[in-house]
């Protein structure tokens, strides 16, 4: 089956897993800026991490006939400070032209705070400035719901394009206002813990198959590259068809990243 692995940290992963997803049909990968594995103790270390998204990570996926896209930001989790946020942004207008850059993400909140919000806020204009698509994070567990609402209020307030604006890690609660509201939404699969594939494919049975993706994050938990494939297995398990599995984990996110200026899959 044909894929595409619309969130994933492959900064953290091996080449092993680049070898796995591209077995099992991953044709583009695509990776929003995130943690990586530890706080970074200057600006310049962001730097050195542009550089390894947009140079080394797409260099290592094309040994594999991967795709690599990025997408640019400094992370909810490092942004408490503002100053030092800024001073990281100020990075990204030299990296936004990179030939693999989508958009700014992956952006949004961890604990919901003030600064955090700031800085989510200016991002946002970051985005528009550039004519460029917006990938989003939401916190985990109890602060979803209302760290989902904060987002969607902050978005309105910009008057952004909301289909140029996916909010991802939805669930049962957050799915609905996502989509309600014009947005893409992103259901992130995890093994053990969050959303998974038995979830994400009840979730997919009530809000419906328009405007929304599958990702299998793999970052620095628990997480498993082909969760991807492995729900469309169980898809199909439950009688779904061919043609609705393809839409789910390959033509909706072509949908939605063929709005961003740099993709293309050949
Ligand atoms: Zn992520």
């Amino acid at each position: 089956m044909r894929y595409i692995e619309p969130h994933a940290h492959m900064v953290s992963r091996t080449t092993a897993d680049y070898q796995a997803i591209a077995q099992v049909g991953c044709e583009a990968l695509c990776e929003p800026a995130f943690w990586a594995g530890y706080d970074r103790a200057s600006a310049q270390g962001f730097f050195d991490y542009y550089r390894q998204l947009t140079e080394y990570e797409p260099a290592r996926a094309t040994k594999f006939g991967i795709k690599h896209f990025c997408w640019l930001c400094i992370n909810p989790k490092e942004a408490e400070d503002p100053v030092f946020a800024r001073e990281v942004m100020a990075l990204i207008p030299d990296f936004i032209d990179k030939p693999n850059v989508l958009g700014i993400g992956e952006i949004g909140l961890n604990k919901n705070t003030r600064n955090e919000l700031a800085i989510f806020e200016e991002h946002v204009d970051l985005a528009k400035k550039f004519d460029r698509p917006i990938l989003i994070h939401t916190p985990h567990l109890e602060d979803k719901l209302k760290g989902t609402r904060l987002i969607i209020d902050a978005l309105k307030n910009a008057n952004v394009d909301r289909k140029r604006v996916i909010i991802d890690h939805v669930e049962e609660h957050t799915a609905p206002l996502v989509l309600d509201e014009g947005f893409w939404a992103g259901m992130t699969l995890y093994p053990e813990s969050k959303c998974s594939p038995a979830r994400a494919i009840d979730i997919l049975e009530t809000f419906g198959m328009e405007n929304i993706w599958m990702n299998s994050a793999c970052d620095w938990g628990i997480s498993d590259p082909l969760a991807v494939i492995k729900t469309a297995l169980e898809m199909k398990k439950r009688a779904h068809s061919a043609e609705i599995v393809d839409k789910v984990i390959f033509g909706n996110p072509k949908e939605f990243l063929s709005q961003c200026p740099n993709f293309h899959l050949h």
